[in-house]
Parts: structure tokens; C-alpha cells; sequence
């Protein structure tokens, strides 16, 4: 039960900082947010809401350009994006959502203040002329995209993802640098919009750090549909020409285009807030240092979100502000788990995945099972149209049960919740396959890949 004197202080607004004042204010404590440039947090109005706003429109076009196939006639050619429609829908949306966590939290009780807030010792913020004492304080200030030394944004021709929605334009042929989630998010979706796409990657695969079957198919994909892919291959130098850009890679060799599109990480938004004055302790590159129920060094002092590094998702921004709240107020709280964090990537098809993974599992670490269906196979995904995909499915050897899972699919995002409760309650197989799926389904595959790890041993794949 939270004492009468008790006020928290969050600075940050978005996911991690709003979420964490709903929980506050829902335990009756008085809660301030103090954020720079709008509720829901870059979160909201720059960089996830946003680009699967954008993500929704090029899905779209890739249905309405495979219709044909379905049997409709759609008139000549392609579709065509309006650009500036479009980009003003996705700003639409994102401020919408702004106000809407912004009623919320009014509504609630939250005091809300406007202006960039910095730390005076561990109990202090400072904002927009006020001094905010607080019994215990939440840093939730996110973090920035990183910038290649050399190349600095311009945003026009030479760009970082929040500075897309300001064209004029589709980019007629776009370069993307990076092949991280971002940037295979991004590449898929301006292949479909239209833009001739152009994917960098260091690596010598898009995705390098997720589940490989899945990567492979997602690079197929985009090689199939016209974009260049170029592996291995390093930037290190984006140059402005005339009317478009010169990005020159290691080694030499030059690629041309009329814009580029820097995804190279994130940098957190970690300095000149007077934290580590305050006994808030940063890692080598400024991530908050914070244990599992989101304290950092400092008493008092709780951190959430990507200025901790932890896993850049507003998902578990959202819920290490929750528990640095039920930390603090006294209440029962479970230091965060990351093992059963479902993720997605929104590329064209989605990569879903939850649990644990394909490496750790062939590498020995998880004593597991594994099953792989193709969706070629599926009736839902013949009547759809689509034959790029799977469902995987772990489990643990012996008692069966589900240890994860990776489904790559349109929705994979949708799809990946019953993978997901079945991890989180620790399901077997058994129980999966004893589940009713809906005929016709892309669900039917994963109790079909469950049914598939009852066989006996001797019999599995
Ligand atoms: C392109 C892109 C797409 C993404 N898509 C997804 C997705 O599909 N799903 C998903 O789960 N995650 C996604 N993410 C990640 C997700 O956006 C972040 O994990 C999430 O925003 C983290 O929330 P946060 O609260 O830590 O920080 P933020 O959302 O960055 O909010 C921080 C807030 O603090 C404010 N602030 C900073 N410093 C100060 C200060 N000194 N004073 C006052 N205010 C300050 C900022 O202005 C901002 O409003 C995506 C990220 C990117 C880049």
C-alpha cells in the first residue's frame, strides 16, 4: 500500500515511462512524466508506430499487386503509393496515438510536464522551471539512431528512419545500410511500395542474428522481388551527389541511388541528464546499468526501456517500468524473464519467433527436439496465395514441453500467441496437438508440428 508522502518522478514518456505512471497511478501514488517531445515516446511517434503504419500500407500494395493471381482483375499495371498521402496518414496515426496516451494518463491523475528534464541528485528532476521531489525516480529516455562518423544525416537525400515521413516522395531507389531488423523491416517495405531497393549488409546474410531457415527464406523473398542484396559488404561512406547519393563500402566499390537510409543501430539517449552525478552508473556505451527488478546503482533510482539496452522492445520497456513501479511501491513483483519475449520482425513474410533457439537447440545447449513444416503444404496458405514460410516448433526431449518456437508467415505476429502461451505455461506437445485449430488454418500447422514431435523417437526428424 503506497504511504501518503510517496511521489514518483518518471523522465520519459515513452513505453517504458508510460506504462510505468499507469501502474503507479492505478496504486494511488502521485506521478509526474516529464517528456521532451510527446507522449508515447519516439515509440509512438517516430519509430515502431510509424513504421508498421507504413508497414500496413505495403503490405497492402503487395496484396493488391498479387491479385491478379487470385483472380481479379485490377486494371493496368502496378498500383502506385501516393507518397505524400501516405506519409501524412502515418503522422496522422502516430499523433493520434500520442493524444491517446496522453488522455490516458490525464485521465489517471498523471501530471504531466512538457520540456527536457535532466536529474539534481537522485531524488530531484528538473523541468520547464520546476524542481519534482520524488520518493523514487524512473529514467525511461530511450535511445537515438546511431550515426555512421561521416555520413550524418541530412534528411533529405542522406537519412535516419524518423526523417522518412518529411520526403516529398517514394524514393525512386533507395539504399538501405544495415540489415539488422530495421533495416529489413524498411527494405521489404519500400520493395513493395515501389522503390528499387538496395539492402547493405555487412553480414554475410540479412537478419544475421536471427533464427537462419527464417533469414534464408526473407532474403530469397526480397531477391525474387527485385531488390539487390549486397552481403558482406560494409559501408563506409554515404556521400551527397547532385540529385541522389554515393554509398562507398569497404574495399572500394561504390553503389548510386537517390537516397539512403541509415540503420545502424541505437545510441542511448543517456547524456547530459546528470545521471551518473546522481550514483547512476552507464556501461561502456551509456546503456543504464539496472538489475532485474529495474534499479540502477543509484537508491531510488529505477531505469526502463532502450536507455537500458536490455532488449530494445517497447513490449519489455513497458514491463521493466511496471516492475521498477511494484518494486518500489512495496508490491509482489518477478524480476523481469527475457526467455519468453515474442518478437516479430515485419518484414514480407513476418518472422515471429518465441523461446528458445534453432542455435541453441543444434548446438546442444537446449536438450530439445525440433520440427520444421513447410506452409507450401498448408490449404490456408494455397487459397492465400503464398508459398514463402514455416512453422518450427521446440520441445524438450523427454517430457515434451514447448520450449519455442519460430513461425515466418504474413501475420507471423498474430500467429506466434498460441507458441507463446504454450511456452509461458509450460504445455507439451501432447496438449498442443490435442487443441483444436480451425480448418482451414496456417494455425493447423503448429498443432500439425506438435502432433509431428509426439511420434516416437526413433521415428523424428
Ligand atoms: C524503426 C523501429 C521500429 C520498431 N518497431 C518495434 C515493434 O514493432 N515492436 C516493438 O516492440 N518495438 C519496436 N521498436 C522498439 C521500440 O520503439 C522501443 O523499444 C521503445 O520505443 C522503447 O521505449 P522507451 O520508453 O524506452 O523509449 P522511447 O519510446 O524512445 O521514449 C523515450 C521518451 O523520452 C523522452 N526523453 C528523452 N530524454 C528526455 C529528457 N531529458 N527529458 C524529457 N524527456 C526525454 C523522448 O523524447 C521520448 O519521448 C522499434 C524501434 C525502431 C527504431
Amino acid at each position: 500500500m503506497s504511504q501518503p508522502h510517496e511521489k514518483i518522478a518518471i523522465l520519459g514518456g515513452g513505453p517504458g515511462g508510460y506504462e510505468a505512471a499507469l501502474v503507479a497511478a492505478q496504486l494511488g501514488v502521485q506521478v509526474a512524466v516529464v517528456d521532451s517531445d510527446g507522449l508515447g515516446g519516439a515509440c509512438v511517434l517516430t519509430d515502431c508506430v510509424p513504421s508498421k503504419t507504413l508497414i500496413a500500407t505495403s503490405t497492402t500494395m503487395s496484396v493488391v499487386n498479387g491479385a491478379q493471381d487470385l483472380g481479379i482483375q485490377v486494371g493496368r499495371g502496378q498500383a502506385r503509393v501516393d507518397a505524400p498521402r501516405l506519409y501524412a496518414r502515418v503522422k496522422a496515426l502516430a499523433q493520434a496515438q500520442s493524444s491517446d496516451v496522453a488522455k490516458r494518463l490525464a485521465a489517471e491523475g498523471v501530471e504531466i510536464i512538457n520540456g527536457r528534464g535532466t536529474l539534481a541528485g537522485p531524488e530531484t528532476i528538473v523541468a520547464g522551471g520546476q524542481r519534482i521531489q520524488a520518493s523514487a525516480v524512473l529514467i525511461a529516455t530511450g535511445a537515438m539512431p546511431r550515426v555512421l562518423p561521416g555520413s550524418e544525416p541530412d534528411g533529405e537525400r542522406i537519412l535516419n528512419w524518423r526523417q522518412l515521413y518529411d520526403l516529398p516522395e517514394l524514393p525512386p531507389e533507395l539504399i538501405v545500410v544495415g540489415s539488422g531488423v530495421t533495416g529489413a523491416e524498411f527494405a521489404s517495405a519500400y520493395q513493395a511500395l515501389g522503390s528499387q531497393v538496395t539492402l547493405v549488409s555487412s553480414r554475410e546474410r540479412v537478419l544475421p542474428h536471427e533464427d537462419v531457415d527464417a533469414a534464408v527464406v526473407v532474403e530469397d523473398v526480397f531477391r525474387r522481388r527485385g531488390m539487390t542484396v549486397l552481403g558482406r559488404s560494409r559501408a563506409a561512406a554515404v556521400r551527397r551527389t547532385g540529385d541522389g547519393v554515393v554509398v562507398t563500402l569497404e574495399g572500394g566499390r561504390t553503389v548510386r541511388g537517390s537516397h539512403c537510409l541509415l540503420t545502424v543501430g541505437m545510441e542511448p539517449a543517456t547524456r547530459g541528464l546528470g545521471l551518473e552525478e546522481a550514483g547512476v552508473t552507464l556501461d561502456g556505451r551509456g546503456f543504464v546499468e539496472v538489475d532485474r527488478v529495474s534499479r540502477t546503482t543509484a537508491r531510488g533510482v529505477y531505469a526502463a526501456g532502450d536507455c537500458t539496452g536490455v532488449m530494445m522492445l517497447a513490449s519489455v520497456a513497458a514491463m521493466q517500468g511496471r516492475i521498477a513501479m511494484w518494486h518500489t511501491l512495496g508490491e509482489a513483483v518477478q524480476p523481469i524473464g527475457l526467455d519468453h519475449v515474442a518478437a516479430t520482425i515485419f518484414t514480407d513474410p513476418e518472422i515471429a519467433t518465441v523461446g528458445v533457439t534453432a542455435n541453441a537447440v543444434e548446438s546442444g545447449a537446449e536438450d530439445a527436439m525440433a520440427v520444421k513444416l513447410p506452409l507450401a503444404t498448408n490449404a490456408r496458405a494455397k487459397m492465400q496465395g503464398f508459398r514463402d514460410g514455416f512453422v518450427k516448433l521446440f520441445a524438450r526431449r523427454g517430457t515434451g514441453i514447448v520450449l519455442g518456437g519460430v513461425v515466418v508467415a504474413p501475420r507471423a505476429s498474430e500467429l506466434i500467441l498460441g507458441v507463446s502461451l504454450a511456452v509461458e505455461q509450460s504445455l507439451t506437445v501432447d496438449q498442443m496437438a490435442h487443441t483444436f485449430a480451425v480448418y482451414p488454418s496456417l494455425s493447423g500447422s503448429l498443432t500439425e508440428a506438435a502432433r509431428r514431435l509426439m511420434r516416437p523417437p526413433g521415428d523424428r526428424r
